[in-house]
């Protein structure tokens, strides 16, 4: 069975104080709770962060998580970040292709090079969180499944997956993100197990394993119905990452929903 994994997009947000002090109180709040064994939560800071953070997290079951990535090895790439370099920080995750970057920052990334990304990423034992995600007027055209099987069809190429747990795929509805307008959870169910049968098709001995999150504003009151899909199996969570109540509040409703 599938346990959840909540994991915190803190995006370009805190300093390096509140950064720690949000650990500190997320590490109390765990320390109150018997997770079963699999569920785990993921905190992805500011890439200058990772290092003091995997001091803070040190000791807890936190794993951390970077929020992106870049596809070469090394080389004449100013401000880009190795695979490796991210890996020797302790980081576990990657966030890859989150829609802000597919869609928002000046750099517009495409799927050619998200899927660089993903196959780099996994080159340095990192395991890759795909971001996949409709935009609102593609959801209103009714295209939402082709977009989602286009983007998770071309992240993937040339991905050999040979463990479940190497891969976490997030479908977030760019329509949802930081909007505070949330998928259903019948309409997050709908995409996820869209996303669960294309991954059938891709990795048939591993895609019941391979957990896919909902991210676009979860919060404590959405998060157990959202969770409680079957196909829905934790969340990339940005603002209510933030603060230690909300982002604790979720993992307690994920708690309740597989509990
Ligand atoms: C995100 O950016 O991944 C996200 C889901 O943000 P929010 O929770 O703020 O919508």
């Amino acid at each position: 069975m599938r346990q959840p994994l909540i994991a915190g997009n803190w995006k370009m947000n805190l300093d390096l104080a509140s950064g720690r002090s949000l650990v500190e109180g997320i590490r109390a709040g765990l320390a109150e709770l018997t997770l079963p064994a699999g569920f785990e939560v993921a905190v992805c800071p500011p890439a200058v962060y990772l290092f003091p953070i995997a001091g803070a997290i040190d000791g807890s079951s936190l794993q951390l998580g970077a929020q992106d990535v870049f596809h070469e090895t090394g080389g004449a790439f100013t401000g880009e970040l190795a695979p490796a370099m991210i890996a020797e920080t302790g980081a576990r995750f990657v966030i890859i292709g989150h829609s802000e970057r597919r869609h928002t920052i000046g750099h517009l990334e495409d799927d050619q090079m998200i899927n660089r990304k993903v196959r780099a990423a996994l080159a340095a034992g990192l395991t890759p969180i795909l971001c996949v995600g409709e935009m609102l007027d593609e959801r209103e055209a009714g295209r939402t499944f082709d977009v989602l099987t286009f983007q998770l069809s071309a992240g993937l190429i040339g991905v050999e997956l040979d463990a479940p747990e190497r891969l976490v795929v997030a479908y977030e509805p760019v329509w949802a993100i930081g909007t505070g307008r949330t998928a259903t959870p019948q309409q997050a169910q709908e995409a996820h197990a869209h996303l669960r049968s294309l991954l059938q098709a891709r990795f048939p001995k591993h895609a019941d394993t391979v957990r896919i999150l909902y991210g676009g504003s979860m919060k404590p009151d959405n998060a157990a119905a959202l969770i409680g899909q079957p196909d829905v199996d934790g969340g990339l969570v940005g603002g209510a990452s933030l603060k230690a109540e909300s982002f604790l509040g979720i993992i307690r409703a994920a708690l309740a929903a597989v509990g």
